[in-house]
């Protein structure tokens, strides 16, 4: 392992590149081959105050997809930003990998809330319906949502280190995560759980 003098990460050297007689990470390598091509990496992106190699690093692995998406954003409503096909169809999943876990619990709690009055009021097919909601919502908004989520998250490391931005701390700040995967199979696996022993406790009582 070594650090990559440009974005300081530890890097397996066996994944390295030489350049100007030091060794530097395939991702700084990658992002240096895209400059070559894209002048604008340095630029502000769409209408933030970050540049668009700034959001590159913080979306990380599927960034071409994310920012062909938010590209001239404003310019846009949010159902214009496509369909995300990872959100509809890994919902929570998609939420957690993307560490985005304000929405994974409001998504948690609003989702059983209304299992809940659709159980107590014997709504039929609450389960149903909300199911098929929740797949519309999240592929037609899970674009305009992880936008959000990441200038939110730009925004506040900014305030926080003066304006100053380390490719290095937004890398980590974004990205996939297995730990934020698990974490929304693991809610995904007991949340049912403790949504059927409160029902039963509930019905127990009346
Ligand atoms: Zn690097």
């Amino acid at each position: 392992m070594s650090e990559c003098p440009i974005c300081r990460n530890e890097f397996d050297t066996s994944r390295a590149f030489y350049r100007d007689g030091e060794l530097i990470c395939m991702e700084c390598r990658q992002i240096e081959l895209e400059q070559d091509v894209d002048p604008t990496l340095d630029l502000p992106f769409g209408g933030l105050d970050h540049t668009k190699r700034e959001v590159i690093a913080f979306v990380g692995e599927n960034h071409e997809y994310y920012l062909r998406k938010w590209d001239n954003i404003d310019a846009r409503a949010s159902t214009a930003m496509g369909w995300n096909f990872s959100a509809c169809l890994f919902s929570t999943c998609w939420l957690g990998y993307r560490k985005m876990y304000p929405h994974l619990l409001a998504f948690f709690s609003l989702y059983y809330f209304l299992m809940l009055c659709g159980a107590l009021f014997a709504i039929p097919y609450t389960g149903l319906v909300l199911s098929l909601t929740s797949i519309v919502v999240m592929g037609c908004f899970g674009n305009s949502m992880y936008y959000r989520h990441m200038k939110q998250k730009l925004k506040d490391h900014s305030l926080k280190n003066q304006g100053s931005m380390d490719l290095k701390d937004l890398k980590a700040m974004g990205g996939g995560s297995t730990a934020g995967l698990a974490l929304a199979i693991g809610l995904n696996t007991l949340v049912p759980y403790i949504f059927v022993t409160v029902l039963r406790f509930i019905i127990s009582i009346g």
